[in-house]
C-alpha cells in the first residue's frame, strides 16, 4: 500500500469513496503550535449518504442506480478495496476501476505480516486497537475512505448529535426508536436545511460538533487515505453521519509551510500544492465533494489567524497569551480551497476610518434575502451573493491588509490606497464579487506562486 508518488509529475490518487457518501460540512477545532510545528485538534464531519447531495432518498440501491456503471461496480466491490502499488502504472491513468479488490485471505495476510506495526512506525498511528486487526476482516462493514497523508490520527468516534439540546426539531420522524437512525436522521435534516436558514445551520453544526462521543470507530491509514468503519454498519446509510476525528499534523507534512516572515518571525501557511490540504485534515478530494466548513483556530495572542472564510474574524482572548479565531463559509466548495495563514502580522489600516468602510462591514454577512437561485445560477442551494441585491451593487467588498511589521509602513503608503480602486474595477468588469470580503496578506518570499487557487 506504500505508493511512491512524485507530486511534481504524477496525479494525486483520489481515494475517497464519494459515490457512497459525501461530506457536507467540516467543523475544525485546532491549535497551532509553533514550537513543535504541529497543528492538532479535532475535525467533525457531517455526512450525507447517497450519490446526489440533495437527494432525500435513503435508498442506497436507488442512489447506485443513478450512478455511473463504474461507480456502481466500485460499490459492489465493497467492503475492502485496496489500491495496488503498481509502479508500472501511471497514476494519471488510474481511476477507481484500477483498484484491486482483495479477498478475505489477502487482507488477513496484510494484517499478520506486521502491516499495522509498519504503519505505526511510519505514520504515527498510536492506538493499535482501533485498526483493522480486530479480527473482523471478513465483515461486510461499509468503509468510509478519506483522502489524507502525513497525519497522525489518534481517535475516531461517532458523535451523539441527538444529545444536543433542541436538536429534535430537525427530525421529521420522531418515532424513530433506533438511536443510530435518529442521529443520522438529524444530520440528514441538518445538511438539507434551506439556504435562508444558513445561520441556524452553522450554529447547530457547531453545537453538534461539541456533542459527546457515542462509540469509537475502527480506523486504519495508509499513505494516501484514512479508512473508517463501524462494526455492523454495512451500508453508507447505516454508517454514522457525524464523526469526530482527533488528529495532529506532522512538521514535515506538505500541506503547510512553517517558515519566517520578512520580519524574521515564525509563521505558517497552507501552500495548496502539491497535495492540497491532505496533510492538514482528512477530506474528500474528488471534485464532486463540495462542502461548507467552519473552523476555530487557537494560537498565541501575538499571532493573527487568517482563513478563507466569509467573515472577517476578530480574535477572542481565551486565557493569558492565547487567542481564538472563528471563520466559516456558506458556499459549498472543494476542501482544497480551505486556506489558513498564521503569523505575527500587523493589520494595516487607513489613517482614518471612512463611513463607507463601516457600512461595508455591516453588510458583511449574507443577508436574509431570498437565496433561491431557481433558474438563475443552476447550482445547489446556498446563500448565493448573486441573488442578494445588496451584494450585487457592492462595488467594494470589505477588505483588510496584513503585513509583517517591517513592511507595514510601505503597505500603508502604497498598497492600501490601491485596493479600493482595484476592487471597484473588478466589480465593473466581472460583476458581483462572489465572496463577501477579502484579506490581503503580504506573504513570505518563499510563497509558491499560485499556491492557493
Ligand atoms: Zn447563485
Amino acid at each position: 500500500m506504500d505508493i511512491k508518488l512524485d507530486p511534481s509529475r504524477d496525479d494525486l490518487p483520489l481515494m475517497a469513496n464519494t459515490s457512497h457518501i459525501l461530506v457536507k460540512h467540516y467543523v475544525l477545532d485546532l491549535d497551532v503550535d509553533f514550537e513543535s510545528q504541529i497543528i492538532d485538534g479535532t475535525l467533525v464531519l457531517f455526512l450525507e449518504s447517497g450519490n446526489r447531495s440533495r437527494k432525500k432518498s435513503g435508498s442506497t440501491e436507488e442512489a447506485c442506480r443513478s450512478e455511473s456503471n463504474e461507480a456502481c461496480r466500485f460499490r459492489k466491490l465493497e467492503p475492502c478495496h485496496v489500491p495496488v502499488a503498481d509502479t508500472r502504472t501511471s497514476w494519471s491513468q488510474m481511476g477507481y476501476s484500477d483498484f484491486a479488490i482483495c479477498g478475505k485471505g489477502e487482507r488477513d495476510t496484510s494484517g499478520k505480516d506486521g502491516n499495522h506495526d509498519n504503519q505505526e512506525q511510519t505514520y504515527g498511528i498510536s492506538s493499535s486497537k482501533h485498526c483493522c486487526d480486530t479480527g473482523n476482516h471478513g465483515s461486510e462493514d461499509f468503509l468510509l475512505v478519506l483522502d489524507c497523508c502525513d497525519l497522525s490520527v489518534l481517535r475516531v468516534e461517532e458523535v451523539d448529535v441527538a444529545a444536543v439540546p433542541g436538536i429534535e426539531k430537525f427530525t421529521r420522524s420522531p418515532k424513530l426508536t433506533v438511536v443510530s437512525e435518529l442521529r443520522n436522521q438529524i444530520v440528514r435534516e441538518l445538511v438539507t436545511l434551506p439556504a435562508d436558514r444558513w445561520r441556524e445551520q452553522l450554529d447547530y453544526y457547531a453545537w453538534c460538533s461539541l456533542a459527546p462521543g457515542c462509540g469509537e470507530l475502527l480506523f486504519d491509514t495508509d499513505t494516501w487515505s484514512l479508512q473508517i468503519r463501524k462494526t455492523g454498519a454495512q451500508t453508507a446509510t447505516a454508517f454514522p453521519h457525524a464523526i469526530r476525528i482527533r488528529y495532529r499534523t506532522k512538521p514535515q507534512g506538505r500541506s503547510v509551510t512553517w517558515t519566517s516572515d520578512q520580519s524574521g518571525r515564525p509563521c505558517v501557511y497552507t501552500m495548496g500544492s502539491p497535495i492540497n490540504n491532505r496533510a492538514l485534515f482528512p477530506c474528500q478530494e474528488p471534485p464532486v465533494a463540495m462542502s461548507t466548513w467552519q473552523a476555530t483556530v487557537r494560537a498565541a495572542a501575538s499571532f493573527v489567524v487568517l482563513m478563507s472564510g466569509e467573515n472577517s474574524a476578530k480574535p477572542t482572548q481565551l486565557r493569558e497569551g492565547c487567542s481564538s479565531w472563528h471563520y466559516y463559509v456558506t458556499m459549498p466548495m472543494p476542501a482544497s480551497t480551505f486556506t489558513i495563514a498564521v503569523g505575527p502580522w500587523t493589520e494595516v489600516k487607513p489613517e482614518t476610518c471612512s463611513p463607507s468602510d463601516l457600512a461595508a462591514e455591516r453588510s458583511l454577512s449574507p443577508s436574509e434575502a431570498d437565496f433561491r437561485c431557481a433558474g438563475v445560477c443552476g447550482h445547489m442551494e446556498y446563500p448565493c451573493r448573486f441573488q442578494d441585491p445588496s451584494a450585487t451593487t457592492q462595488e467594494i467588498i470589505p477588505h483588510r491588509v496584513f503585513a509583517p511589521e517591517r513592511l507595514a509602513g510601505a503597505c500603508q503608503e502604497t498598497l492600501l490606497q490601491l485596493l479600493s480602486p482595484c476592487l471597484s474595477a473588478a466589480h465593473a468588469v466581472l460583476g458581483t464579487h462572489p465572496f463577501s470580503r477579502l484579506d490581503v496578506l503580504i506573504v513570505p518570499a518563499n510563497f509558491p506562486s499560485l499556491g492557493m487557487a
